[in-house]
């Protein structure tokens, strides 16, 4: 497997992200299972980083080298994935233009702060100009996305276009490759090797990277997607397209199939963006035993999904269980009215 050949733009701290034993949170499940979190949420001084950082890595050095001068790209309007870029075109000294789509239907509570506070509100700051749109949820490619990368040529700028989580850009899988590459470097001296790895998924670039990077361990499988979008058909053809195009890429030498890509669905619902029951209780546990902050759109439902198959015994006894924590927390703020008991 090739992921050298690659070209790289540092984005994070450029230092392994760590590995955390949670042990209170493991303790208080029974500690049957050993949970512990790799920190993708503090893994940049970028606006407080996440998941799409560490895959930007692998898409600006295009944007640099190609001469562009703005970044556009899309979302909802709490996404995270702007405010990443937001803050990587700061980093880089070029524009930005974010489209915020209302993905989630989230009744603005009586201050109305979904659309003014969170991480629009720190791509504001950091200069994006920020673009609300009405059209709904959707991973794919969007005409409000193409209008915006019109808008940019119109005044003569040079736009380059990061699609949704970065997932249906051609090096969008990358970053998550190096990620499990990390991971196999840190075991070694950890003296031990993870039995599963959960990770959220909704775009799928991030799941679909890791899947290919354990892959050339023979461990594909032990990799457990979370699904967070609610539209899980959509989202496990999505992960595995990724999967299939990045192994291809970085020459894995043997083919990712539909049943290496393990979406596990119970844990997304209602719909994307909004946080069930479990999601609300794994986000208080996470945080009481750990101090660890999770949101309810994404980290929560991973959190919950991880917590509710340590309860079930899912995992055999014994295992030690890998939790990627992808960021999002800069969200909270915005969903304040459903945290007013904590
Ligand atoms: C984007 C995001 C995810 C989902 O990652 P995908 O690659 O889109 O599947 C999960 N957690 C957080 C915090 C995110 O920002």
């Amino acid at each position: 497997m090739r992921l050298d050949k690659f070209q790289k733009e540092q984005l994070t701290f450029g230092t392994p992200t760590p590995i955390q034993h949670l042990s209170r949170l493991s303790a208080s499940l029974g500690s049957k299972v050993q949970i512990y979190a790799k920190r993708e949420d503090c893994n940049s001084g970028l606006a407080f980083g996440g998941n799409k950082t560490r895959k930007l890595e692998y898409v600006i050095p295009e944007a640099i080298q190609g001469g562009y001068d703005t970044l556009v790209s899309i979302g909802g309007i709490q996404s995270n994935q702007t405010r990443q870029v937001a803050a990587v075109a700061a980093k880089l000294g070029m524009k930005c233009v974010l489209v915020q789509e209302n993905w989630v239907n989230y009744k603005q509570d009586e201050q109305g702060v979904y659309d003014t506070v969170g991480n629009i509100e720190l791509s504001r700051i950091m200069g994006a100009d920020v673009r609300l749109n009405t059209a709904g949820f959707d991973i794919g490619i969007r005409p409000s996305w193409e209008e915006a990368m019109q808008s940019v040529r119109d005044k003569g700028g040079k736009p380059y276009p990061i699609p949704a989580g970065c997932s249906e850009h051609k090096y969008g899988g990358l970053g998550f490759v190096a990620f499990a590459l990390e991971v196999m470097e840190q075991e070694k001296e950890l003296g031990f090797t993870f039995d599963y790895i959960v990770v959220c998924a909704v775009t799928g670039s991030t799941m679909a990277g890791m899947v290919v990077g354990f892959a050339s361990e023979g461990r594909e499988r032990s990799v457990i997607g979370i699904d967070a979008s609610a539209k899980p058909e959509k989202t496990h053809a999505q992960i595995l397209r990724i999967a299939q195009n990045t192994a291809e890429l970085v020459e894995l030498g043997k083919p990712i199939t539909a049943d290496d890509v393990i979406l596990d669905t119970r844990f997304g619902g209602p719909e994307y963006g909004l946080p069930n029951e479990g999601t609300m209780e794994a986000i208080r546990l996470a945080a009481r035993t750990e101090g660890m902050l999770t949101d309810p759109v994404y980290e929560g439902k991973s959190m919950d999904g991880l917590i509710q198959m340590v309860k079930k015994g899912e995992f055999p006894e014994g295992s030690k269980v890998l939790y990627a924590h992808l960021g999002g927390a800069p969200a909270l703020s915005a969903y304040a009215s459903i945290f007013k008991e904590g």
